[in-house]
């Protein structure tokens, strides 16, 4: 039976690729390329979405954490930029080439993808489409099913191992032809088009490029780092993230380091402060004050607030007073 390995984001268009090639009667696998950029519901780190689709359509599925590998690309994107710090085209060589790996341990013929010719303006262009084909390895086996009719045929198609005539010719943002697809084949499983990758957020986009600039060996505890709380800018070297609720500021606590500081109000409910990297002499003062300013204890005149260095246990107070609203504006990521 020929087999075709899917690129399963969990989205509509990778459901509706993969409806396709099952109903021209051939069998398919899914692999699921999973990152800390995802915005999705996450266990143990892969897209809960993925899961559920494959679960629905009855594929098996494979998730890899390339978390790492996103992480490199980033500092230097051969391909560069999309209109935030996303290096789609990159991205993409780097999983379809994987994909195409895994194609061939599993003795798949080809792979599908939900890709659709100028839904994105960066990675789904006809001219990056092809260097993605290209750069990737992939070229004449990545079929996409539903702007295939645009494409040139695709090695299966020429062998007959797909039935093009049965293929697509979907093209552009609009995602009506898509839901329309889907309500025809009586998919109901798919989530709004709302979550996706971090990379693309303009907010995060502006705090990874913060990281990098400021600390080039960033590791994937910084990335973590990024997608909680408020952070400010307390120098070159340091940073103070200010959490927005119990919950991330259990997260703050989870994620320190070697050398972190714990700030924390006395005598006042607030937040916990993060700050990570060398703070010279007194300046210990501004997270403090920046953590002051978001408790209980905004409007006191001073308060005392606690440090710890983790994990030595080292402490320290310092007595401040809440910072002015536009020093706090000035110094936020
Ligand atoms: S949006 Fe993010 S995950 Fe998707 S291709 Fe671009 S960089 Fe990769």
């Amino acid at each position: 039976m020929t087999k075709a390995i899917a690129l399963l984001s969990g989205g509509l268009d990778s459901i509706l690729a993969v409806r396709l090639i099952l109903d021209q009667g051939i069998e398919v696998e899914a692999v699921n390329f999973a990152s800390v950029f995802g915005t999705f519901a996450s266990n143990s780190g892969s897209r809960m979405e993925a899961k559920v689709a494959a679960e629905r359509l009855g594929v098996e599925l494979t998730v890899f954490n390339y978390s790492k590998d996103l992480m490199e690309l980033i500092r230097q994107p051969r391909y560069g930029y999309g209109k935030n710090m996303n290096p789609c085209i990159d991205c993409r060589v780097f999983t379809f080439k994987k994909a195409r790996e895994y194609m061939r341990q599993r003795g798949a013929s080809f792979l599908i993808t939900g890709e659709v010719l100028g839904e994105r303006p960066m990675s789904q262009r006809r001219d990056s489409m092809r260097i993605i084909e290209r750069d990737s390895g992939s070229d004449g086996l990545l079929l996409r099913p539903l702007s295939a009719k645009l494409l040139p045929p695709t090695v299966a198609e020429e062998e007959g191992l797909v039935d093009r005539e049965k293929l697509l010719s979907i093209q552009g943002r609009s995602r009506k032809p898509q839901i329309a697809l889907a309500r025809e084949l009586g998919i109901d499983y798919y989530p709004s088009p709302a979550g996706g990758c971090l990379l693309t957020d303009p907010g995060f986009a502006r705090r990874m490029r913060d990281l990098m600039e400021h600390d080039p060996n960033f590791t994937l505890n910084d990335v973590r780092l990024l997608k909680v709380g408020r952070h400010f800018r307390l120098s070159n070297t340091a940073k103070a993230i200010v959490g927005r609720n119990e919950k991330e500021n259990k997260k703050l606590d989870s994620l320190a380091v070697e050398g972190d500081l714990i700030f924390k109000v006395l005598g006042f409910t607030g937040p916990l402060t993060l700050v990570r990297g060398n703070l010279k002499d007194h300046l210990s003062e501004l997270p403090a004050s920046i953590t002051a300013w978001y408790g209980k204890a905004k409007n006191e005149i001073e308060v005392d607030v606690s440090y710890i260095e983790h994990p030595t246990g080292k402490t320290g107070v310092a007595r401040v007073s809440p910072l002015e609203r536009e020093r706090l504006k000035g110094l936020m990521i």
